[in-house]
C-alpha cells in the first residue's frame, strides 16, 4: 500500500538490519486517519470472506483491528500477554517467542471470546519470524475456530514468517513488505 510505504520512509527508522521503528504512527503514537485507511485496505482484500471476529495480540495489533472491527461490524478480541503461568482452565494458552525482546511469553484468551462457530481474521502490526502468528493460530485451533486469513501491517519479507505460515495453507495479506533494512536503508519488495 503506497500510503503506508510513504509513511514508513518518512517517519520510520531502521534501528539495525532487522528492526524497524515506527513509533510515531503505530507502536507508540497512533495515527487514526492512517489506521482507518489501513483497515479499509484490509477490508477490501478480504471482501469475499465472511468474517465474524477479528483476533489480534496486545498491544500494537489492537489499533488497526478496532478500526477494521468497526468497518466490518464484528467484535475484536486481543490475545493477552501474561507473565503468570497460573491461569484458569477457562483459558486457551500458548507460548510465543518474542522477536524484539528475545524472551518467551504466554498468551491467553478466555474461552468465552472465541467459539467454534467463529470465522476469524487475524491481524498484527508486524510479521518477522512468524512466532506471534503461529501462536495465534495455535489458540484459534484450540478453539476450533476457522481462520479465514491473516492481515499484517508490516511484513519483513527477508525473515521467515511468511514461509512458515503459508506452509500451513493460510492466506497472508501484508500492507507493506520490507525487502531490506540494511545500512539504515528501508526498501520494499516489488
Ligand atoms: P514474529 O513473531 O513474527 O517473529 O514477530 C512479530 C512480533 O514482533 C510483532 O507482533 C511485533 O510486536 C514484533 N516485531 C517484530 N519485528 C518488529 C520490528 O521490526 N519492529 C517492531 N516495532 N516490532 C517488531
Amino acid at each position: 500500500m503506497k500510503l503506508l510505504e510513504e509513511h514508513i520512509i518518512k517517519y520510520g527508522t531502521a534501528l539495525n538490519n532487522e528492526v524497524l521503528k515506527v513509533d510515531s504512527f503505530i507502536n507508540h503514537q497512533i495515527d487514526p486517519n492512517l489506521m482507518m485507511k489501513l483497515a479499509k485496505d484490509i477490508q477490501d482484500y478480504f471482501k469475499e470472506k465472511e468474517i465474524t471476529k477479528i483476533v489480534t495480540i496486545e498491544t500494537s495489533g489492537i489499533a488497526p483491528s478496532v478500526f477494521l472491527g468497526y468497518l466490518l461490524n464484528v467484535p475484536v478480541v486481543y490475545l493477552k500477554k501474561n507473565s503468570s503461568k497460573i491461569i484458569g482452565t477457562n483459558c486457551y494458552q500458548t507460548v510465543i517467542h518474542s522477536f524484539t525482546k528475545d524472551v518467551d511469553y504466554l498468551i491467553t484468551c478466555d474461552k468465552k471470546y472465541i467459539k467454534e462457530s467463529d470465522k476469524v481474521l487475524f491481524v498484527d502490526d508486524f510479521m518477522a519470524n512468524g512466532e506471534a502468528c503461529l501462536g495465534a493460530i495455535d489458540i484459534l485451533k484450540q478453539a476450533n475456530a476457522s481462520i479465514e486469513g491473516i492481515a499484517i501491517i508490516i511484513e519483513k519479507a527477508f525473515q521467515s514468517g511468511r514461509q512458515k505460515v503459508e506452509a500451513l495453507g493460510y492466506d497472508i495479506y501484508s500492507l507493506a513488505r520490507i525487502a531490506s533494512l540494511e545500512n539504515g536503508n528501508i526498501t520494499f519488495t516489488e
